[in-house]
C-alpha cells in the first residue's frame, strides 16, 4: 500500500455510501466504510431494484446511463442477477396515452431511447397486462432490474476483494471533526477526508445542517408476492399512468398538467398517499409491488392497510398476474433532496455529506458519486 494514499472514511453502507466508496477506491484512495448495522438494512435493500433512467430529468439521464455501465461492471464481475428487461409504462386513459405520445415524439431530440406500443404490442410483450385494458404503452430499453438484497450484500465483497476497501460493521459514528471521527465505543480514528452517507438519519451527525437543508423524509409501503409459478416472467418492469405524475421527466409533455389534475379530482385518495403502481420481479420470481409516499410529519410508525388496499386495487385494474399471494409487506424510508438528485454539504473542511437521492438512489448513485469524486475531491 502506498504511504501517501488519501484515507477516506465513508459513513453508511447504503447504495450512496458504497457508490462513494467505489468511486474513491477507483481513484486510488484507501477507503474504510463504517456502518452502524451488521449489513445494509436501510432504503437500499427495501426498494424495487429498478435501475430507471426514463424517470430522470434530462440533465441526469447521462448520469443514469453511466451508473448503468457501472452496475453491469459490478454484476458481471460478481456473477449476480441483473435483468436487462427494460420498462413498460402501461396506461389505460386517453390523457395518459397523450402524455406517452408526446414524450415519444420529443424523445429522439432529447436523446432518450423509447418506443410507443399499441395495446396488442403491450399485451404480447408484457404477459402480466390485463387483456383489453391498455390504451398504449411506452417501452424504454435502458432499464434493468437488480435484486437489492443480493446487490447490497455483494457490493462490499466486491469492493473488499477488488480494491481492498475495509468495512467496520456494527459501528455507529457519533461525532465527526475535520480529519477525525468518533464511534459509539468512544474510540477515535483519523482520516484525510470523511463522506457522510447516512441516509435519512438527520439526528446523529450535523443535525443543524439538515434543519436548514432542502431535504425531506419519505416513507413508502411495499409488497412482495410469492414466486410466480413455473418460471413465469414479468418481462419489462411495469409502471402505470399514475407513475407519469411521479417522475419529473414526463412533466415536459403538454398534456401532463391536465392529466395530473384529472387524477387528483377523480382519485384524491391516491394523491393523499402519493400512490402510483409499479412492479418488478426478484430473482426468485416474486413480484415486488408498490408504492406510496408519505412525507415528514405525515409519517407514522405503523403501516396502513388502506394504502396496501389502494395499491392492490390499482394493480389489479391493470395487471393480471398468475399468483397474487402476498408473501411480504414492508416499508422503506428515504431522504429526498427537493432541489436536485442529491443533497451535498461540506460542514467542515474535508467533511462531506451526501444523501437525499429520493426514489432514484439505485439509478443515479454510481454516476453521481463518480462525478463528485472526480470533480470535487482533489488529492491532498
Ligand atoms: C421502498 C423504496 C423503493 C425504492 N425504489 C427504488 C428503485 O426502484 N430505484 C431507485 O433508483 N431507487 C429506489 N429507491 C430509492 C433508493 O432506495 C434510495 O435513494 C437509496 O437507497 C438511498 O441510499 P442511502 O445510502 O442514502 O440510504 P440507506 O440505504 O438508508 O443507507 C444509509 C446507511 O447509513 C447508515 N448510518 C446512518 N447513520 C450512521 C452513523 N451515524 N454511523 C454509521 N452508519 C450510519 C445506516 O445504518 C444505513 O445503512 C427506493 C426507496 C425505497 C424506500
Amino acid at each position: 500500500m502506498k504511504q501517501n494514499m488519501r484515507h477516506t472514511a465513508i459513513i453508511g453502507s447504503g447504495i450512496v455510501g458504497l457508490a462513494h466508496a467505489w468511486a474513491a477506491a477507483r481513484q486510488g484512495d484507501r477507503v474504510t466504510v463504517i456502518e452502524r448495522s451488521d449489513k445494509a438494512r436501510g432504503a437500499s435493500v427495501r426498494n424495487f431494484g429498478m435501475f430507471w433512467p426514463i424517470g430522470q430529468t434530462l440533465e441526469y439521464y447521462p448520469i443514469a446511463l453511466r451508473s448503468g455501465e457501472l452496475w453491469t461492471e459490478f454484476t458481471q464481475a460478481m456473477g449476480i442477477t441483473q435483468r436487462p428487461c427494460g420498462s413498460a409504462c402501461i396506461v389505460d386513459r386517453d390523457d395518459e396515452a397523450a402524455v406517452l405520445e408526446e414524450f415519444a415524439q420529443l424523445a429522439p431530440d432529447l436523446g432518450v431511447a423509447c418506443e410507443l406500443w399499441t395495446r396488442a404490442q403491450a399485451e404480447s410483450r408484457c404477459p402480466g397486462v390485463r387483456t383489453g385494458i391498455a390504451k398504449a404503452a411506452l417501452f424504454s430499453p435502458a432499464e434493468c432490474n437488480v435484486d437489492p438484497r443480493e446487490s447490497l450484500a455483494a457490493l462490499p465483497i466486491y469492493l473488499q476483494e477488488k480494491y481492498g476497501v475495509r468495512f467496520r460493521w456494527d459501528t455507529t459514528v457519533t461525532h465527526v471533526e475535520t480529519d477525525k471521527l468518533r464511534i459509539a465505543s468512544g474510540e477515535s480514528f483519523s482520516f484525510d477526508q470523511i463522506i457522510i452517507c447516512s441516509g435519512h438519519d438527520f439526528q446523529t451527525l450535523f443535525p443543524n445542517v439538515f434543519k436548514q437543508a432542502p431535504i425531506k423524509v419519505c416513507k413508502l409501503q411495499m409488497l412482495r408476492t410469492v414466486p410466480q409459478p413455473q418460471g413465469w416472467s414479468l418481462g419489462p418492469m411495469l409502471a402505470s399512468g399514475l407513475t407519469l405524475r411521479h417522475y419529473d421527466s414526463f412533466s415536459i409533455c403538454p398534456s401532463h398538467a391536465g392529466m395530473k389534475q384529472r387524477i387528483a379530482q377523480e382519485t384524491p385518495e391516491l394523491d393523499h398517499y402519493g400512490i402510483h403502481v409499479m412492479a418488478s420481479q426478484d430473482k426468485n420470481g416474486g413480484l415486488v409491488l408498490g408504492d406510496s409516499h408519505e412525507y415528514d410529519s405525515d409519517i407514522e410508525i405503523f403501516d396502513k392497510a388502506e394504502i396496501d388496499r389502494l395499491m392492490l386495487r390499482e394493480l389489479h385494474r391493470l395487471y393480471d398476474f398468475p399468483d397474487w399471494t402476498i408473501a411480504e409487506r414492508w416499508h422503506g424510508i428515504y431522504a429526498k433532496c427537493t432541489q436536485g438528485p442529491i443533497f451535498r454539504a461540506e460542514p467542515l473542511t474535508r467533511v462531506h455529506i451526501a444523501t437525499g437521492t429520493g426514489g432514484s438512489g439505485m439509478t443515479l448513485s454510481f454516476g453521481l458519486a463518480e462525478s463528485f469524486i472526480q470533480s470535487q475531491l482533489s488529492p491532498i
